[in-house]
């Protein structure tokens, strides 16, 4: 159960070792969570402990209810956003259509929930806010087939504990309506007649009135509003046919406002904008096998247009507004493999269960919930995500392409006879164990994806037709004559006499398995592990394709012509900072140095040059996954003390970060990681002829090898 600490204080202190301290022996960093609501409580009561008499344990005294119920009200009445959620999903609850909302001083001053549901029964007044009285559950068992939001019949009695509450009801074929008001779960006096329309409306005033850390805390903090107005969206966005707004105490204009309606997609547009609903995906999964899980799921997801420095994850379970880490985390790595933007995801999604596989009962605030299954529920709904975001993939991308079936369904075939030899292949193992490799190098998505595949097999000949229609691609770019040059056919038969054989082995059916750091990739060949710099790597290959391609390339018309004469002066001028002042003669002259007669050095030259150019190297922006980080972090003072370092250590929230900029960075790190993976090495496994001085440059490194580690672990 994970809690929120914003109630809590957290202090740290350097506690010095009772030894004297050496140069060694740096000062413990402790760090203690002290409730405060308990500090409060057990503040000025006599007989706290001393160090004297800690042999005798203290007695235990029974709590008095008013503390008691302070103290349960302080856990499920965390914020004002907590109190919003509660009293919305009340208004829910009663059935109605219309919820509006008004906020004062980010909730601390006035909260205020109006709806037209079924109302409150003026003979329910006076036990209303008493805690556990509620019209939802009377027997333990109700609460495995509970469809209400609340159940335990808590929160308008905590809000009375640490707040004003003021109630205003009207039921059915009444003339007119109730309104009283309630402190510490009674009411201050009897129940006025008013004048009212259909409904509820309940104000909560003064919230943590009583409470004067958590009210400090909250008011020194961010105001509490932005979370409100993020709440009423997502419920406004999966309960459709409600209508809902929310705005600031006295403003005009309300900051949601959403109107009943059958499409979710317009509630959406309706809450977030255009700009994101234009850019959303539908998704329906469902599962109904009792060994894995039972579940529905519907939803919309964002595709590969969508740019966002941030996850927004909309997630309900059985109607109810919950979190669920794993699953966001789940599909956050999804999106990272697949899409090669690296944005983050917006996500709204529901799942329906039966009732008695969620356990609604775990979390104060219902926050959380615990699902049976959970591991194949994710499981699945991430296999899900995989698949459309493939799809969509391959719909923008090759939109016009005619795909090749025949390449398609060789692929698969040659797939499935490899898969029934591996798994026939096990009972008569002829290969001894040390020697057993079991990837496989034309698998065009990498290793580590292997390990979260358990997907029908329609999903795996979506994959094989996007390596189908990948290979198509590749081999119709590279055409099969030569540019007619007596120069070009030079070099690449130097290129080919050239080539190391050992290393085109390994080239040729090696398996990715993923970047090792910022310039080497680990590839598997056989039973070897091995170390390749991608850098050297991409260059020499981008080379030996302009080579190759040489006279097939596309030309491109530019609309101006390019001032070609400004461009060779820029670039002389930078190989030569400091250049004679005579710009033009120099120019001349050093044109007229270049070696035009000798076509073969001049093309070699200009090829290699187009390598290094195309070649795969780091971005220019720090990695901010390793210590790059710190590049990010404003206002960083080099010259800052320990203490303050620490003090920035326990309140890491504290340390400003250049949000924009890092997320540049890391779009454009996750770029490369993508293209190094799904362009580079497949097209290096097809084209590349490595160089025997690679064998010597550090650009090829084994680092291990099955049949030594068994070597090692037979001694052992
Ligand atoms: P719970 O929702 O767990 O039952 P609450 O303390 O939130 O507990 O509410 C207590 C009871 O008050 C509810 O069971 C419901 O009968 C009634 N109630 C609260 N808010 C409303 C509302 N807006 N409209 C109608 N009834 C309400
Ligand atoms: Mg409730």
């Amino acid at each position: 159960m994970s809690r929120d600490l914003s109630g809590y204080i957290k202090i740290s202190v350097l506690a010095t070792p009772s030894k004297t301290p050496s140069a060694s022996s740096p000062p413990l960093l402790c760090s203690f969570v002290m409730d405060i609501d308990e500090a409060e409580t057990s503040a000025g009561e006599e007989g706290a402990p001393t160090v004297d008499r800690a042999v005798d344990p203290p007695p235990i005294r029974r709590l008095d209810e008013a503390v008691v119920n302070r103290i349960a009200a302080g856990e499920v009445i965390q914020r004002p956003a907590s109190a919003v959620k509660e009293l919305v999903e009340n208004s829910l609850d009663a059935g109605s259509t219309s919820v509006s909302v008004v906020i004062k001083d980010g909730g601390l001053k006035l909260i205020q929930v109006s709806d037209n549901g079924h109302g409150i029964r003026f003979e329910d007044l006076p036990i209303l806010c008493e805690r556990h009285t509620t019209s939802k559950l009377s027997a333990y068992e109700d609460l495995q087939t509970i469809k209400s939001m609340g159940f335990r019949g808590e929160a308008l009695a905590s809000m009375t504990y640490v707040g004003h509450v003021t109630v205003t009801t009207i039921t059915e074929g009444q003339l007119h309506g109730y309104r009283v008001s309630y402190r510490d779960g009674v009411m201050e006096h009897e129940a006025k007649p008013c004048a009212a329309v259909k409904g509820t409306q309940i104000m909560v005033e003064n919230l943590f009135y009583n409470m004067v850390a958590r009210r400090k805390t909250l008011q020194n903090s961010n105001d509490d509003y932005p979370k409100i107005v993020d709440l009423i969206s997502r419920f406004a966005i999966h309960n459709i046919f409600v209508s809902f707004s929310c705005r600031k105490h006295g403003a005009n204009r309300a900051d949601v406002h959403t109107a009943s309606t059958s499409s979710r997609l317009d509630a959406i547009r309706t809450v977030y904008g255009i700009s994101v609903a234009r850019d959303l995906m539908e998704i329906t999964v469902s599962d109904d096998s009792p060994a894995r899980s039972i579940f529905k799921m519907d939803g919309f997801i964002s595709n590969s247009n969508y740019i966002a420095k941030k996850t927004t994850m909309i997630l309900f379970i059985n109607d109810r507004l919950v979190e669920c880490t794993a699953l966001k985390r789940a599909i956050e790595v999804v999106y990272a493999a697949t899409l090669p933007k690296a944005s983050k995801p917006f996500i709204y999604m529901s799942i329906n269960l039966p009732s008695e596989h969620v356990d609604v009962n775990i979390h104060p605030t219902k926050r959380e919930v615990s699902l049976l299954n959970q591991e194949n529920l994710i499981d699945t709904i991430q296999n899900a995500i995989e698949s459309k975001l493939m799809n969509s993939n391959t719909t923008r991308t090759f939109q016009t392409q005619a795909i090749s079936c025949s390449v398609a369904s060789q692929f698969s075939a040659r797939k499935e006879a490899e898969n029934n030899i591996s798994t026939s292949g096990t009972k008569s193992q002829k290969v001894p164990v040390h020697k057993m490799v079991r990837t496989d190098s034309r698998d065009p998505f990498g290793r580590l994806h292997a390990y979260w595949q358990s997907e029908p097999n329609s999903q795996q000949e979506k994959k094989t037709d996007l390596a189908s229609v990948r290979n198509a691609i590749r081999s119709r770019r590279n055409p099969k004559e030569l540019a007619d040059l007596s120069s070009i056919h030079e070099l690449l038969s130097e290129i080919d006499c050239n080539s190391h054989s050992g290393l085109l082995d390994i080239v040729k059916d090696c398996t990715y398995i993923g970047l090792a750091d910022e310039v080497f990739a680990l590839l598997q060949h056989n039973t070897h592990l091995y170390l390749v710099n991608v850098v050297n790597i991409s260059k020499e290959l981008m080379y030996q394709q302009v080579i190759r391609r040489f006279a097939h390339f596309n030309a491109i018309q530019l609309s101006e012509p390019a001032p070609l004469q400004d461009l060779l002066m820029m670039a002389l001028k930078e190989e030569d900072l400091e250049s004679p002042t005579n710009e033009n003669d120099d120019l001349k002259q050093k044109i007229a140095e270049v070696d035009w007669e000798n076509e073969k050095e001049c093309f070699e030259t200009v090829s290699a040059v187009l390598g290094n150019f195309y070649a795969v190297h780091p971005p220019i922006l720090p990695n901010p996954s390793g210590s790059g980080i710190q590049f990010y972090k404003k206002n960083m003072d080099k010259t800052t003390s320990v203490e303050n370092v620490e003090n920035r250590l326990a309140n890491s929230d504290e340390v400003d970060v250049d949000h924009e900029l890092l997320a540049e960075a890391e779009t454009a790190w996750a770029q490369r990681e993508w293209i190094i993976q799904h362009v580079l090495f497949p097209s290096m496994r097809l084209f590349l002829k490595p160089p025997k001085s690679m064998a010597q440059d550090g650009s090829f490194v084994q680092v291990a090898s099955l049949e030594k580690l068994y070597k090692i672990f037979e001694r052992c």
